[in-house]
């Protein structure tokens, strides 16, 4: 019998195959604290678990992580951890420290098949979905190397975690989900949901259930301002426009000022970043409770864009600024390990190029393009 994964099991479908096994459901809550609270590697540790237990535990499972195949560190702190999973297919996890927390940038599909034309994994075919098992398994192995066990309860280096790596969330929904209950869980990995942020480019009947379900906060690639654009550089706009997307948006559940939707728009030059387009994104989201994330365009070998200059970012945060939002613009982080915004890629697999982008920091409007 070939062993499963224990790691990234739902609590619905371990109590069904403990049931099968013969061992009480109340084993689920005592191997969930064991793995996702203590970190353990081996049945053997459960020492709460008799013998028999463990041995049964141990025919049926595997605990298993993704291998850390190479790790990088940037001058700023950011790391970069290229995971290799048991096919061979890998993925990159990118951990941005700040002041007050630390941010997990994690990966939901090796590749995509949506073809964003300013992003660099959208020149990559879809490989495949990544298991619920290898979702989780990249915090497990940023909690490994902060030596985060047992889970501590003041300041943690994993504090948020934004599905903002490789791939549309939204298109492996079933596996992220899975994951997300057991990130949030708080016999899980006790994640705050408000601290989870799942970037999507807007599959909208995705959305609601997204919100409905897991009770995350959302972000949205929005990068455009007219049907005409986004269809352009968003192509699934096309399927779902601006208008059925923003309208998603004002339905999110328990969308509020406390938990606001966060629009994404990356900065190209000559394409998106005049005044008149700030001044037309703001009318766009009035009435939503947003705020912007202003990322700058990182270049890749072949991009057909430029990143907007620093003037013409500066003017566009001021109109939103000025409208009421708060405009952090994000600053590039880990660029010399290759760890921001489009510049992510397989290290073994130099063809296969993805990213991950890099984290908003709240920094004001002033100094964002300095
Ligand atoms: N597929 C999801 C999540 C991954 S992309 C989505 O599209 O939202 C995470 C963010 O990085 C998105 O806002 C995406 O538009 C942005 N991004 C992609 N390539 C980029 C690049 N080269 N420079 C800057 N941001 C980029
Ligand atoms: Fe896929 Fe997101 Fe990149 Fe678009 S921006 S190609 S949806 S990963």
């Amino acid at each position: 019998m070939t062993k499963i994964n224990i790691i990234g099991q739902s609590r619905e479908a371990l109590t069904t195959q403990f049931k099968e096994m013969g061992l009480p459901a109340f084993r689920v809550q005592q191997v969930w604290n064991w793995l996702y609270h203590h970190g353990v590697r081996s049945f053997e540790l459960m020492n709460n678990i008799s013998a028999e237990g463990r041995s049964k535990l141990n025919d049926f499972y595997t605990i298993e992580r993704p291998a850390v195949a190479q790790a990088q560190s940037s001058v700023d702190g950011t790391q970069k951890w290229l995971l290799k999973f048991s096919d061979g297919q890998e993925a990159e996890t990118v951990h941005i420290p700040e002041v007050d927390r630390g941010t997990l940038c994690i990966s939901s599909q090796v590749g995509c098949t949506l073809t964003c034309s300013f992003c660099h994994t959208g020149t990559q075919m879809l490989v495949r979905n990544l298991t619920s098992a290898e979702i989780v398994g990249q915090v497990m192995v940023a909690r490994d190397v902060f030596h985060e066990w047992p889970t501590p309860i003041g300041n943690r280096h994993v504090s948020n975690v934004v599905l903002m790596g490789m791939g549309e969330p939204l298109y492996n929904y079933d596996n992220v989900a899975t994951a997300i209950k057991i990130l949030t869980d708080e016999k899980g990995l006790s994640l705050s949901k408000r601290k989870i942020t799942l970037s999507t480019s807007g599959i909208v009947p995705m959305i609601e259930r997204c919100g409905t379900e897991l009770g995350i906060s959302l972000a949205i690639s929005l990068h455009a301002v007219t049907d005409e654009l986004r269809n352009e550089l968003v192509p699934i706009n096309r399927k779902y426009p601006l208008k059925e997307l923003l309208e998603a948006c004002r339905n999110y559940p328990n969308v509020s000022n406390a938990r606001r939707i966060t629009f994404e728009y990356v900065m190209l030059k000559g394409v998106n970043d005049s005044v008149a387009e700030a001044k037309k994104l703001v009318q766009l989201i009035s009435g939503i409770p947003a705020k912007i994330n202003l990322i700058p365009f990182n270049p890749w070998p072949g991009s057909p864009y430029e990143c907007s200059t620093p003037q013409a970012i500066s003017a566009f945060a001021e109109v939103v600024y000025r409208a009421g939002y708060a405009s952090p613009v994000r600053t590039p982080r880990g660029r010399d390990i290759l760890a921001a915004c489009g510049q992510l890629k397989s290290e073994s697999v130099r063809a296969r190029k993805s990213k991950c982008s890099d984290i908003s920091l709240e920094i004001p409007v002033e100094t964002a393009a300095a």
